[in-house]
């Protein structure tokens, strides 16, 4: 699921090392919180709707659940890896951290192209996953949600099959369930409009009004399009858009030097966040190649796409004018890259912290499901801004006060809360 020569678990790997030393994080800790606690790998068999059956590769990870419930959504991927979800749970624990929310970091993945697959061969994929989980999740042991190409109706499948084989109604199970069956108003929206909270408040410190900034997106799935819809709310203006092509196998980025309409985008864009070319050049938008999004002459920069999207190899096409990069994706920039980003200046709102939105939402899904009582959308949306705005402040005033850079604030407070759940339950 990315470029050959970046293994995202050693990325996360050596972004924890980095943090724990800076903390002096006793060896046990730095054990056990530098690798997952535990791990499936299972084969899913799944019938076709030809009459062959073929058989998927899946993971679920729980990095660690000290601070609560396993939490982490499920990918599916063609390029799926059990490194790359190793990576994520751990990002999921750190994420779950800096919001303050109990839970701890989990991910899953399933090897497997759902482009390529028939509602029904989709159906019973998500319901053969569960079967070989249904032992493991569960609302007060692991709690799953949509991730990269799995959606709201993925998930109710999936509650669907761990209910009839428990035989009861579980609605805190999972999370990104449609609304009406209990999911939440506003998760659709939570992870896009959170990373632009976050974006919000850092201009507000440097004095900068929205409206004066232009911005370029990597990506127009569920994370690019409600960010960019946020930030269009806000009076900012977005340039340029790029998405993968999966007829082409490659991504392309469209151009608007007036600025994108991003509600007609979002109109000409299938569900797996492919933008119709035609439709967007009758935009006027021009075409480009995937990765000239990064080199923009814009303010902000939101890689919200896939991890190991910035490298050491691109980096330096970043545009001076760029004062922000706004990680919306996980992991989207290489550590070698990151230390580039460090040395010019580019102010980080670093992946953890910008898309915590879509956990903290996940988290009031379970809090409405286990009240069965359900929130309007702008209490739902009133309560996600109050925790992403009051987690990037204690982010930001750290990073102030002892010079750091801003994902190593977000570290030191997140590895700091779970090693001192670690301690406080004896497990060291
Ligand atoms: P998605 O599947 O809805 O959209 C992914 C988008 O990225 C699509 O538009 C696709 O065309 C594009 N893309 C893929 N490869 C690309 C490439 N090489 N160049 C340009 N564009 C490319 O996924 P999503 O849910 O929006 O997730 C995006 C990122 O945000 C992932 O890193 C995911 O883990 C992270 N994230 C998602 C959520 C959530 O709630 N959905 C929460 C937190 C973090």
């Amino acid at each position: 699921m990315s470029a050959k020569s970046y293994n995202p678990y050693q990325n996360a790997q050596a972004q924890f090392d980095h943090i724990a030393e800076m903390i002096g994080l006793e060896p046990e800790i730095r054990e056990l919180l530098r690798q997952p606690m535990r791990e499936y790998h299972f084969t899913i068999p799944v019938k076709m709707d030809d009459g062959s059956t073929k058989v998927f590769k899946g993971y679920r990870i729980h990095h660690n659940d000290a601070r609560g419930p396993a939490k982490g959504g499920i990918r599916f991927h063609p390029e799926e890896t059990e490194d790359t979800v190793r990576a994520l749970s751990m990002w999921m624990t750190w994420k779950c951290a800096v919001v303050d929310i109990p839970l701890g970091g989990a991910k899953g993945g399933v090897v497997c192209d759902p482009r390529n697959l028939t509602e029904g061969e989709q159906e019973r994929l998500c319901r053969g996953y569960v079967r070989q989980l249904a032992k493991v999740l569960g609302p007060f042991n692991d709690v799953p949600a949509p991730d990269v190409m799995t959606n709201a109706k993925h998930m109710l499948w999936m509650l669907d099959e761990f209910e009839t084989i428990h035989g009861g109604r579980y609605p805190g199970v999972i999370t990104g369930k449609p609304v009406g069956m209990g999911g939440s108003l506003g998760r659709t929206e939570a992870t896009g409009f959170g990373v632009i909270y976050t974006l919000r408040e850092a201009l507000k410190e440097m004095g900068i009004d929205p409206k004066d900034t232009t911005a370029s997106i990597q990506g127009f799935g569920n994370v690019a399009q409600h960010a960019a819809k946020m930030y269009q709310a806000l009076g900012g203006k977005i340039l340029a858009i790029s998405c993968w092509d999966n007829i082409d196998k490659k991504a392309y980025t469209f151009v608007h030097k007036d600025g994108i309409d991003v509600e007609k985008m979002a109109s000409i864009t299938d569900t797996y966040g492919t933008i119709d070319k035609d439709k967007a050049r009758a935009m006027g938008c021009e075409i480009l190649d995937g990765e000239a999004w990064l080199e923009q002459d814009v303010d902000i920069l939101i890689p919200a796409a896939l991890e190991n999207q910035i490298t050491l190899a691109n980096v330096g096409k970043i545009s001076k004018k760029v004062k922000i990069l706004l990680e919306g994706a996980n992991g989207p920039t290489t550590p070698d890259a990151d230390e580039v980003i460090k040395q010019r200046g580019i102010f980080l709102i670093p992946d953890f912290l910008a898309n915590a939105g879509g956990v903290t939402c996940s988290y009031f899904e379970q809090v409405q499901c286990n009240m069965n009582y359900y929130w309007e959308k702008d209490e739902v949306l009133s309560k996600l801004d109050t925790k992403m705005t009051a987690a990037y402040k204690a982010v930001s005033q750290l990073a102030r006060e002892r010079n750091l850079y801003m994902r190593d604030a977000a570290y030191v407070i997140s590895v700091s809360r779970v090693a001192q759940a670690v301690r406080m339950r004896g497990w060291v």
